[in-house]
């Protein structure tokens, strides 16, 4: 039997972000999403003749702000060009984008692989361009056409063929995601189709210095389904080769509802797109000075950002990388941190186990923005110093979040009214371990017979009679002297 061949993969995508511009790329028209269909049109995105288009500046300084994130040349002057081809969804014939000499070129994105190392991914160019209408195929029995979407502007983000595993593909985009939403260009919606990804993959035999035959796979719009996609097509490109097959270069799409791609058009109907230079709009010139005012206002970029949270507070990686995900949540963390009065690593990690688990439950619920988030930076911070302090319990902690949602209030001021003070009189502790005993009177044969269990009930008792307040530390340990160590007692 022949030694299967050990195949490894090659991938470079092609992701497209929608600018968050207020207007459309070169007329006056909202690009407000769900709008009702065919309102936000004039005669410039709809192509009517004659109509001339006039570059959004919002558009260039927005693609300048990624360009300068991953490194790339500014090309100091670049040209529009027209991309042609017949759809129903393109009225004009021609999508404005940029071919020869894109805004920005020879770039690079550092990803965080799972293992924690970092790998670089080459960015081959990012350009400007004009998204087309959208068709609803409406049961095969009609085909709907909404232009809103044409001229929105888009930054489409090429990269180097460095990927070489459907992980390492999600990884990627993910981390561009997490870019332009930090930059604030892209509200990075993949379900409405703001981020979307054509996904290229090869297979060669590792250690090959050649590519194999690429496929593309157009039109990724989940995680999920590049990764899925990816995997299939790699599947794909080795069972044909082993079967001693070739690839043919194609472009494919996912078909989601079936788990497979499937051929959309092969290079027989290879698009010849007749690219030429759109001859409505001047050059675009990007100064000096634009270029490093641009650059100067760039914010911490995420994974910069995660390694600083790690160094800086303390945290593990696993916070780290949560916290800096949103840019807002980071953001409401290093707030809380600066509030705290006696700030030191243990209470950096309460804000961050807060954050983490209760902040984000509830923003989920509620589908709300940090913004909306009811328990400013200042209140957490103090809740977490009664906590840290032991001043209250984590159980009345818990409350106290819970009554700070419903109303805006200092947790300090809120003990103080309820008297809510967590109690560390060893006297009275000792008192109610006495009352949970006599109350329960076969727990010490249990305890004495080895069954340890018990003592977390008796504790629970306390905590019960003491309304939550008494200290569950201390509640344990005189619990334990009470009792005394079931191994010592002879059977
Ligand atoms: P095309 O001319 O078919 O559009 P490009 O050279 O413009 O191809 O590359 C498009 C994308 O495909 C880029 O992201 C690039 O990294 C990737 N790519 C190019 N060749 C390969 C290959 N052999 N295998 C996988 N990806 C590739
Ligand atoms: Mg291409
Ligand atoms: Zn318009």
């Amino acid at each position: 039997m022949p030694i299967p061949m050990d195949y490894e993969a090659v991938i470079g995508l092609e992701v497209h972000a929608q600018l968050r511009t207020a207007t459309k790329a070169f007329c006056r028209c909202s690009t407000q999403y769900g709008a009702a269909p065919n309102t936000n049109v004039c005669p410039v995105c709809l192509g009517h003749p004659g109509a001339l288009p006039v570059l959004n500046r919002a558009v260039v300084e927005m693609t300048l702000r990624m360009g300068l994130a991953t490194g790339c040349q500014i090309r100091p002057r670049s040209r529009f060009a027209r991309k042609n081809y017949f759809y129903p969804d393109l009225p004009k014939g021609y999508q404005i984008s940029q071919y020869d000499d894109p805004i920005c070129y020879a770039g690079a994105l550092e990803i965080e692989l799972e293992d924690g190392s970092t790998k670089r991914i080459g960015i081959t160019r990012i350009h400007m361009e004009e998204d087309a209408g959208k068709s609803i195929h409406d049961m095969d029995i009609e085909t709907l056409v909404d232009l809103n979407r044409c001229g929105v502007p888009l930054i489409e983000i090429v990269s180097e063929p460095d990927i070489r595993s459907p992980r390492e593909a999600v990884l990627y985009v993910q981390a561009i995601r997490q870019i332009v939403m930090y930059l604030g260009i892209c509200d990075g919606n993949m379900e409405e189709g703001s981020l979307r990804c054509d996904a290229n993959v090869s297979v060669r035999p590792r250690g090959a210095s050649t590519f194999g035959t690429k496929t593309e796979v157009k039109n990724l719009n989940s995680f999920r389904n590049i990764e899925k996609a990816l995997a299939y097509e790699i599947e794909r490109h080795i069972a044909v080769l082993e079967r001693g097959g070739t690839i043919e270069q194609e472009t494919r799409m996912w078909d989601a509802a079936a788990q497979r791609t499937r051929p959309m058009r092969t290079k027989e109907f290879a698009h010849d797109y007749r690219y030429f230079p759109e001859p409505d709009l001047v050059p675009v010139v990007v100064s000096a000075e634009w270029i490093e005012r641009v650059r100067s206002e760039l914010p911490e970029l995420p994974l910069a950002r995660k390694r600083r949270l790690q160094q800086q507070y303390g945290l593990p990686a696993y916070d780290a990388g949560v916290l800096v995900a949103e840019r807002p949540i980071a953001d409401y963390f290093e707030r809380t941190c600066q509030h705290l009065i006696e700030p030191s690593p243990e209470r950096f990690k309460l804000v961050s186990n807060w954050i983490m688990t209760e902040v984000l439950r509830v923003l989920g619920e509620r589908k709300i923005g940090i913004e909306d988030f009811p328990i400013g930076a200042e209140h957490l911070a103090e809740l977490v110093e009664l906590q840290a302090a032991q001043t209250i319990s984590s159980r009345i902690a818990k409350e106290l979040f819970a009554d700070m949602l419903v109303q805006p209030s200092s947790p300090k001021a809120l003990v103080a009214e309820r008297g809510m003070v967590q109690v560390s009189d060893t006297a009275l502790i000792e008192q109610l371990v006495e009352r949970a005993l006599s109350e329960n009177p076969d727990t010490i044969a249990k305890w004495r017979s080895g069954k340890t269990n018990v003592l977390g009930f008796l504790v629970g008792q306390v905590m019960k009679y003491s309304d939550g307040k008494a200290n569950p530390a201390l509640v344990r340990q005189l619990l334990l002297e009470r009792l005394g160590s079931p191994d010592a007692v002879p059977r």
